[in-house]
């Protein structure tokens, strides 16, 4: 059966009391991390609604040894990484991935309501997750259920991966899904993301750290010793230089609307930060050493051995009159899908009719690990949330999503699945 968009109006209207329902229940499970440690109940929670959908569901456990690596660089993490991985066969000739992640960022201060319980003010709701990203998986559920009691066929077979551990950046639950295989589908939709824009481009993330070596001695006879801190400036003059280069140029992604409107940029851009610096033990010592820290962000269209080389060609002038240690941290992949891709137009035409307006696509300039997943994969991606990245504040205090946009994107769910044959 297919429905039309006017009765589908209908029907998610009468829902909407149902589907804050579902959303409240996942709010209040307060699976922020660190720690991390109420991911089992809250797939416990997820089981059943997707069961009654006619999934098979599986937990899938992120092994102890694993975690124990996080662990040495996220103090503070505990708790079983508990995953779901829900399937439906019905023999359909395409599959479709369908990802976003359980976990949320710690509540912080400042909140008007209560973070982990879902308040409503006026036409918004308010807690911890509902636009990052729970408000999408309280509209998955809602959006299957229409589509079973209203009979109404879904063109894919469908695999449904709810992960874990997103918010810290190192190795999620959706990593550790694509290195085992567990991502199938000819295609990819990640939920995770704002609602601005289809996103099909995102920047690749590499940390990078400079040590400057000198020689402590007393700070009445300098000229015994060599001052890391002061010398630090050549390569902070070398970093500004490099800093320059880099950031003249950009990739052929769009950026949002709203980005523009901030930055003026068409385009994302690839960026160059120092972003810490540290030294010296006393101010009658000198220095010994000076580390500068910071992020190198980069375009699809730069790779991560360039990055590397560029970098370390920025430094080598000074390596002869300076002692430097120079390390590269690569993170996750930068990620482009084409525009023209077929699954990224069905995806936009679904969200501009159920959203009402067109949605331009997008490039963001910051790192997803569904970048990572889908360089294992090859698979098409595009990223489409719920919120709104100016107005929902996620991450911050009274994080909001509008109802209407949690009912917006029930609609964009069974208008992308819908089998229109
Ligand atoms: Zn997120």
């Amino acid at each position: 059966m297919y429905t039309e968009k006017l009765e589908l109006d209908e029907v998610v209207n009468t829902l909407e009391d149902e589907v804050i329902e579902y959303l409240s229940e996942l709010v209040q499970i307060p699976t922020f991390v660190p720690p991390g440690e109420h991911y089992e109940e809250i797939v416990d929670l997820l089981i059943p609604h997707l069961r009654e959908s006619g999934f098979h569901c599986e937990r899938v456990v992120v092994p102890e040894e694993i975690v124990e690596r996080m662990k040495e660089e996220i103090p503070g993490l505990s708790g079983r990484r508990v995953n779901l991985l829900a399937t439906r066969e019905e023999g359909n000739e395409q599959s479709l991935d369908i990802y976003t992640h359980l976990d949320v960022v710690p509540a912080g201060e400042a909140w008007a309501t209560h973070p982990y319980t879902t308040v409503r003010r006026g036409d918004r709701l308010y807690g911890r997750g509902v636009a990052d990203s729970k408000g999408t998986v309280a509209a998955l559920l809602m959006a299957l259920r229409i589509m079973n009691e209203l009979k109404i066929r879904c063109k894919y077979n469908l695999r449904i991966a709810l992960t874990t551990d997103e918010e810290i950046g190192i190795y999620s639950g959706l990593c550790y899904f694509a290195d085992n295989g567990l991502l199938q589908g000819k295609y990819l939709l990640c939920m995770d993301g704002d609602n601005e824009g289809i996103c099909v481009a995102t920047n690749g993330v590499m940390n990078w750290e400079i040590v400057v070596n000198g020689k402590a001695c007393h700070s009445s006879i300098p000229s015994l010793g060599i001052n890391a801190i002061e010398r630090a400036r050549l390569v902070m003059d070398a970093l500004e230089r490099l800093k320059e280069r880099v950031e003249q140029r950009e990739s052929k992604a769009p950026c949002s609307p709203s980005m523009t409107q901030v930055t003026g940029q068409k385009h994302i851009k690839p960026i160059f930060n120092l972003t810490m610096i540290s030294g010296g033990v006393k101010e009658n010592i000198i220095p010994p050493s000076c580390v500068l820290r910071g992020d190198r962000r980069y375009i699809p269209e730069e790779t991560e051995q360039d990055v590397v080389k560029e970098f370390e060609a920025a430094l080598a002038p000074l390596k002869s009159e300076l002692e430097l240690e120079i390390h590269c941290y690569p993170g996750y992949p930068p990620m482009y899908t084409d525009p023209e891709d077929g699954w990224v137009k069905e995806v936009q035409t679904a969200a501009s009719a159920a959203f009402g307006v067109h949605k331009p696509v997008t490039g963001v300039q910051g790192g997803l690990d569904v970048a990572y997943a889908v360089q294992k994969t090859g698979q098409p991606v595009c990223a489409f949330g719920i919120g709104s990245s100016i107005e929902s504040n996620a991450h911050g205090a009274d994080e909001n999503i509008r109802i209407e946009d949690l009912k917006n994107y029930v609609k964009f769910i069974v208008m992308l699945l819908q089998d229109r044959r």
